[in-house]
């Protein structure tokens, strides 16, 4: 069948073979009205944690409520100060403030589009009370020099993860090494719930307690709190359901990876992609904006369990990426969405962090080059080179 059309993603392909699973953890949840924490949550936890290699799993809200929730267990707020990087989701830095602490911006690597360690290390100051880099396009940060930074300023690192869950970090799953780990099941992201929810993750055990007490408004029991906390519980019925996706969730990294190879060995036959480096430059000292070597420039695996979601490319010239966005969504009924347009150093809301423009080279030249291309882990041969062909007509 000839393919005229290629969603961002498919959801119903995803869930189809799981559907007598997935309405069997409905039942369950539906017959005992075990809605609110409770066997279905503990039971996912003990799963995630097992999955992830990691002490504690605290299911939550939301990706975004998992990040909060870290950032007040670790008791951050007015007059602190938390680095992050630039280009990423609003989530992060969102979080940060609205705990009242600055988000302190950082600019991101070329080779990995993550936040660089040495742009870390000239942003502590005395305020600083955390680093929150992010595991961008399922692929981790460069952890080890930032743990080192982090350790010798005595600062805890808290791993937005949102985006790579499945990924790891020389052999350890992204999201553990530092001292929280946060997850996203938002419906695109590597494994998807059936709505919001999101995982919080720690090795310690004081710092899982302090999290626990928070997710339920800081309630020891018995309507005694402890501390101030927030509604940040994950639906016992989203535990269930995204507890059969789990168990079917390695087949779906290696979908996702397939098409990536795919996609990897289409543009690079075509003579007009490259990569954007040669080698890992994550410990460069300063971020660069990357040598237009190619028409489009790849993503780069600076550790190899990289799950490319989403697939990110860099269009070189000048106004390409616009032009391929639109061919692509406009007469090709191709879902490319551009992540991010804008780095949030240059968002209206965070004016007060006073970032200087020209300390985010990269930052700033990927909201304008760079654009992402469908990817689900059941995306067949066809779409994937059909995109592929659709993308080198407009370059
Ligand atoms: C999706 C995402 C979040 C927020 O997760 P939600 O579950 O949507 O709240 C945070 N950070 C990053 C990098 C994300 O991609």
């Amino acid at each position: 069948m000839s393919v005229s059309r290629v969603p961002l993603l498919d959801l119903n392909r995803n869930h189809a073979p799981l559907r007598a699973e997935l309405e069997a953890a409905f039942a369950k949840a539906l017959d005992t009205s075990g809605f609110i924490l409770g066997p279905a949550v503990d039971s996912f936890e003990k799963d995630c944690a097992a999955f992830l290699g990691v002490k504690h799993a605290i299911g939550v809200s939301s990706g975004t409520d998992a990040l909060l929730l870290a950032l007040m267990a670790l008791d951050i707020g007015p007059g602190h100060e938390v680095i992050c990087p630039s280009y990423t989701f609003f989530a992060t830095a969102g979080s940060i403030a609205r705990t009242g602490a600055m988000p302190v911006f950082v600019d991101s690597t070329p080779c990995c589009f993550n936040i660089s360690p040495a742009g870390i290390a000239k942003a502590i100051t005395p305020r600083t009370k955390a680093i929150m880099p992010v595991h961008l396009y399922g692929q981790s940060a460069d952890m080890d020099p930032i743990l080192e930074i982090a350790r010798a300023h005595g600062i805890p690192v808290i791993e937005d993860t949102a985006q790579a869950l499945g990924a790891s970090y020389k052999g350890n799953a992204a999201g553990t090494l530092g001292d929280f780990g946060c997850y996203s099941f938002f419906p695109t992201k590597n494994l998807g719930a059936f709505g919001d929810a999101g995982l919080l993750t720690t090795n310690n055990d004081a710092l899982a307690a302090r999290a626990r007490l928070l997710r339920t408004h800081g309630d020891s029991g018995n309507y005694t709190h402890e501390l101030v906390g927030g509604n940040f519980r994950i639906d016992a019925l989203q535990a269930g359901l995204l507890q059969v996706k789990l168990r079917h969730f390695p087949a779906m990294l290696e979908g996702r990876k397939r098409v990536a190879r795919r996609y990897l060995a289409g543009f690079e036959a075509s003579g007009k992609a490259g990569y954007p480096v040669t080698a890992c430059t994550c410990r460069d000292a300063a971020p660069a904006i990357p040598a237009p070597s190619h028409p489009i420039l790849l993503p780069f695996a600076c550790d190899p369990s990289t799950t490319y979601n989403p697939f990110t490319l860099l269009f070189t010239g000048d106004g390409v990426r616009d032009r391929v966005s639109d061919h692509l969504n406009k007469k090709k009924n191709i879902g490319a969405r551009i992540y991010y347009p804008r780095p949030l150093h240059r968002q209206p809301c965070f004016a007060a962090a006073e970032a200087n423009d020209a300390d985010f080279p990269f930052s700033n030249y990927a909201s304008l080059h760079s654009l992402s291309l469908p990817i689900f882990p059941e995306m067949t041969d066809e779409e994937t080179d059909y995109v592929v062909a659709s993308v080198l007509e407009a370059v």
